[in-house]
């Protein structure tokens, strides 16, 4: 049986992806570049059904038996996990079971971030088109 296991959960948000576009390269767009790169964004994008925001694992252990071969050779695993920090020092994890739900797991994922760094990408052409005095509202 296997014990017990702690993540540790960092400082900063897990996931957290760079800006496609950085602040800089926004302001040296024109407005109506600004714009045009908008009205696509809005365009593509779309809410993928089944994002999950958590961060994958994959991780190699040692079990609670003391004679176990783990304990100074080869670990057991890979097993896989999803985790989530919560509140701080909190963390909810979830032990995948099967391919399929691997599979899922690491698509939903990956779902998250791409919707994520869409919406970084609007609030960016937004915040550049505020501060030039443009008006914002839906175009
Ligand atoms: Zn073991």
């Amino acid at each position: 049986m296997l014990g017990i296991f702690v993540f540790a959960c960092p400082g900063a948000p897990t996931g957290y992806l760079t800006y496609n576009m950085s602040k800089r390269e926004s302001s040296r767009l024109s407005t109506l570049a600004l714009r045009q790169r908008k009205a696509h964004l809005l365009q593509s994008l779309k809410l993928p059904p089944d994002l999950i925001h958590a961060s994958f694992l994959e991780r190699f252990l040692k079990c609670g038996r003391p004679n176990c071969h783990c304990r100074h050779g080869e670990k057991h695993g890979p097993f896989f996990y999803l985790s989530r920090c919560l509140a701080k020092g909190q963390m909810r994890t979830l032990l995948l079971k099967g391919e399929a739900q691997i599979l899922q797991a690491r698509r939903s994922v990956e779902a998250y971030q791409k919707a994520l760094q869409a919406l970084d990408q609007l609030s960016e052409i937004n915040w550049e088109l505020l501060r030039r005095g443009e008006t914002l509202p839906g175009e």
